[in-house]
């Protein structure tokens, strides 16, 4: 089998309400580049990155295709590895990664397809076919009613069946961030889990002051502390704290997480499958994570594409620890309203009552409505 074509398709949706993090308005669009890569047996399959949509098709044009164009899909690990080293020089983490890993999830998806088998089974096997999924979402939208719109947020999830949910933190006021946490942990009640995502805005003594208020908020995890780059700092955030300590969605490779890990610099890391360097890389990670008994819970952010990569990655990593009644790695299912990640599979990936079943159909499970994709194609 030979790879005949790597097309890259922009999709893009307008975001009715705007909303933000910690980080600013970000969201007022929300758009992807999915990666189609055809073969000379006319299996096809598909992929996605993470981040500015336009930037990872000009890399993978302009620096990647040519180079996949011609391969065996099946030598997977020897295309990223070519891909890796044309790039290494000026592109050993960041947008250069996200653009191989859209690349490194399609080729997975095509051997499935061409086995006939889904790719949890080419990685090793389903631990797990059913994932406990939690609900992203509680971004702050209207300034006024933060607190308020939380609780309502967090109650609609908790109505919806999940059984745990992450909200956004870091409003520059740690007193209203721990009133709105306080709000939305009463609400919830004793049978859904609560974690909370800084994204990076604070520093390490306003995190581990913060953290011990939260410590009192028997949440799940603190997710993003502080800034990406502070590996020392991590460390010392993680050590102050009992809370348990997330990061990794901004970092990229097994090189990238390597001393995270080693040092335990963050009690769970969360590599992103559309980031960090696809499934292969991601499988690299999550080895790494293991061996130093930190826990991998990814992250996930984007289509339906990306999000049944991570299903299918999530799948097959084992319990941290294993135990008779273990506490699976959960699945991030974010629940800001967009079309991408809703109505651009066919049939798609959704939770009942917080679960979602892995799919058994070939490769990613999922099939692309080629309709929906045009619809909201822009280049
Ligand atoms: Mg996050």
């Amino acid at each position: 089998m030979k790879v005949t074509d790597v097309i890259c398709h922009v999709v893009q949706s307008k975001v009715e309400k705007p909303f933000t993090s910690a980080r600013g308005w970000l969201y007022t669009t929300r758009a992807s580049c999915l990666v189609e890569i055809r073969t000379d047996e006319g299996v096809t399959g598909w992929g996605e990155c993470y981040g500015p949509a336009m930037v990872n098709k000009t890399i993978i044009e302009t620096q990647y295709r040519s180079r996949v164009i011609g391969r065996d899909p099946f030598d997977v690990e020897v295309i990223w590895e070519d891909l890796y080293n044309r790039i290494k020089d000026y592109g050993l983490t960041g947008m250069t990664i996200c653009a191989l890993s859209g690349i490194d999830i399609a080729l997975w998806d095509v051997m499935g397809r061409a086995v006939n088998k889904p790719i949890h089974k080419l990685i090793g096997g389903a631990h797990r076919k059913e994932l406990v999924a939690y609900a992203t979402g509680l971004y702050f939208i209207d300034m006024n009613r933060l607190v308020e719109e939380a609780v309502e947020e967090a109650l609609a999830y908790k109505e919806q069946g999940f059984r745990a949910v992450k909200m956004k933190i870091g409003l520059g006021d740690p007193k209203l961030d721990i009133r709105r946490i306080a709000a939305v942990r009463e609400a919830l009640g004793d049978g859904v889990q609560l974690a909370v995502d800084a994204n990076h805005c604070f520093t390490v003594p306003q995190a581990i002051k913060l953290g011990r208020e939260m410590e009192k908020l028997d949440l799940l995890w603190f997710e993003e502390p502080i800034s990406p780059e502070d590996h020392e700092g991590y460390v010392e955030v993680s050590r102050a704290l009992d809370l348990a300590v997330a990061g990794g969605e901004n970092d990229f490779t097994r090189w990238g997480f390597r001393d995270v890990i080693a040092k335990k610099a963050m009690d769970i890391v969360q590599p992103d499958a559309c980031a960090a360097g696809g499934i292969s890389e991601c499988r690299k990670i999550a080895a790494l994570a293991s061996a130093h008994g930190v826990e991998c819970v990814p992250h996930a952010w984007g289509s339906a594409i990306g999000l049944a990569a991570t299903v299918q990655f999530l799948a097959a990593l084992p319990d941290t620890p294993p135990a008779f009644r273990p506490m699976p790695p959960m699945l991030e299912f974010e629940q800001t309203p967009n079309p991408l990640r809703d109505h651009l599979a066919k049939e798609p990936i959704v939770q009942v009552n917080g679960i979602v079943r892995v799919p058994d159909g070939p490769g990613l499970g999922i099939e692309v409505d080629l309709a929906v994709l045009e619809k909201y194609r822009v280049a």
